[in-house]
């Protein structure tokens, strides 16, 4: 096998002469819809590292927005999805069935049923898909319309879910007006606790809130769903009180009301377990949802979504949802090469028994170094996360959150080698692809702490 790098290789200034041009004309062309905050423009990659069309080679710290679970050009899933182009790329999964995709539900559902208790799978392409899907279901089988969301989530651009999606205008601006029957409650973030609540006491706060709709405002028995993420992902990576989801469980059983997980970026084993709710509740077992929507890295980067259903709640009638692509089985193979990898069936290099346990390895070496950071670096207020799947937010001395040093600790880490991505009001995410090794680890780690020293 090839030499893997071990640091970044930069070979020009960001931007190189190549990159510059294709950036140029993508200005001309591309929609204005799109940002460009970094002159990167992608070559190839190999494991953790992409290449950009100037030779740059720089290591990966984003994963394509926690995408790329196996890393980029993976052996094992370039096989899978070579085989399957071979075989047959599209024959539409909502008339014809494909074993491919049939055994790939099977994979799915064993990593959330339960004795007594069958799942069901809907395929879709993307994210906002599922989480489409998964609306339309909610409202389906219970014959009630509203849904509940939280403050700060993110789940994704179509219709439905922006307006679910409870984290900045620019989202909705201009294009109402949007679904009916949607209301937003806070999120039990620990570090930014809403309703006058404390990190303790915020997961209690945020219930008796949805409680307190249910009196008056909200007939709790118009309710359909509540939509959460069990760690908030563009939000600012958050994790809430152990006691929170469970808790939402409860109230979503005493009412009839479908808990819906989105799992899209916290998901297929990102956080150390394949869902980021089996954090809590005792592995999952007190807070089992009963929708989960899935996309992201199930598929190291082709296009595939997924809607996890308990089959005593995907009741739609035959015919009533569907999609051309949903599915593919090439994006299908990709899935299943991803799976072995992350469930430990085939190794990886470096990885310990499988990615999924390389993820909570790894990420608590990075959780234990960023802590430390904390102390050399005052304005660093908050790391968090679970396996890789963490937050760095950044803070003014009063603290409160300060977004503008977050973007220049990430661009002054992007120009020494280093792809980060931020999110909420002043957080750099970390999350990288699962084959990161601790060696990796250790190069992005210095990477930043040298891009930190400098702005202080
Ligand atoms: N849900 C969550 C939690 C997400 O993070 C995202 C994407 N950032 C989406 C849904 C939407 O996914 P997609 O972009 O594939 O539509």
């Amino acid at each position: 096998t090839a030499t893997k790098p071990r640091q970044p290789v930069l070979k020009t200034s960001l931007p190189g002469p190549k990159t510059a041009e294709i950036m140029a004309r993508d200005k001309q062309h591309l929609s204005t819809s799109y940002m460009r905050p970094y002159p990167f423009v992608p070559d190839h990659g190999a494991g953790v590292w992409l290449t950009d069309v100037d030779g740059n080679t720089m290591l990966d710290f984003f994963a394509g927005i926690a995408v790329s679970t196996t890393g980029h050009a993976h052996p094992h899933v370039v096989q899978a999805v070579q085989k399957q182009i071979e075989k047959f790329t599209h024959v539409c999964l909502t008339d014809y069935p494909q074993e491919i995709t049939t055994s790939l539900a099977e994979r799915l559902v064993k990593h959330v049923e339960r004795p007594g208790e069958k799942w069901r799978v809907f395929f879709s392409n993307s994210g906002a898909e599922a989480v489409e899907a998964a609306v339309k279901l909610a409202r389906n089988h219970t014959g009630r319309q509203h849904i509940i969301s939280t403050m700060g989530s993110f789940h994704g651009r179509t219709y439905g879910a922006i307006t679910l999606t409870g984290s900045k205008t620019k989202y909705k601006r201009g294009f109402g007006p949007l679904l009916p029957a949607v209301s937003h409650v806070p999120y039990p973030n620990p570090f930014r606790p809403p309703l006058g609540s404390t990190s303790e006491t915020c997961g209690q706060a945020v219930l008796e809130h949805i409680e307190s709709l249910f009196v008056g405002i909200l007939p709790a028995d118009e309710v359909a769903a509540i939509i959460v993420e069990p760690m908030q992902g563009e939000g600012g990576y958050i994790v809430p009180p152990a006691d929170f989801l469970p808790g939402l469980r409860a109230l979503c059983d005493k009412h009839g009301i479908m808990l819906i997980f989105d799992e899209v970026q916290a998901g297929m084993g990102r956080t150390g377990k394949m869902f980021s709710f089996q954090h809590f509740g005792n592995n999952g077992e007190n807070c089992q949802p009963d929708i989960i929507t899935s996309a992201k890295g199930i598929a190291s980067g082709m296009p595939l979504g997924a809607l996890l259903a308990k089959e005593s709640v995907m009741t739609w009638p035959v015919g009533s949802h569907g999609s051309t692509y949903g599915g593919n089985p090439v994006a299908a193979a990709a899935a299943h090469a991803t799976l072995d990898l992350l469930e430990g069936q085939v190794k990886y290099d470096g990885c310990g028994e499988s990615l999924m346990h390389n993820a909570a390895e790894v990420g608590e070496y990075i959780m234990a170094e960023l802590k430390k950071m904390q102390q050399e670096f005052p304005f660093i207020g908050d790391v968090r996360g679970r396996g890789l799947f963490i937050g760095i937010e950044f803070v003014k001395p009063d603290g409160s959150p300060d977004g503008a040093l977050r973007d220049r600790a990430s661009m002054a880490m992007f120009e020494k080698g280093l792809l980060n991505l931020d999110c909420g009001e002043a957080v750099i995410r970390i999350s990288p692809p699962l084959i990161l090794t601790r060696e990796e680890a250790a190069t992005g780690l210095e990477i930043m702490r040298e891009a930190l020293r400098e702005l202080k």
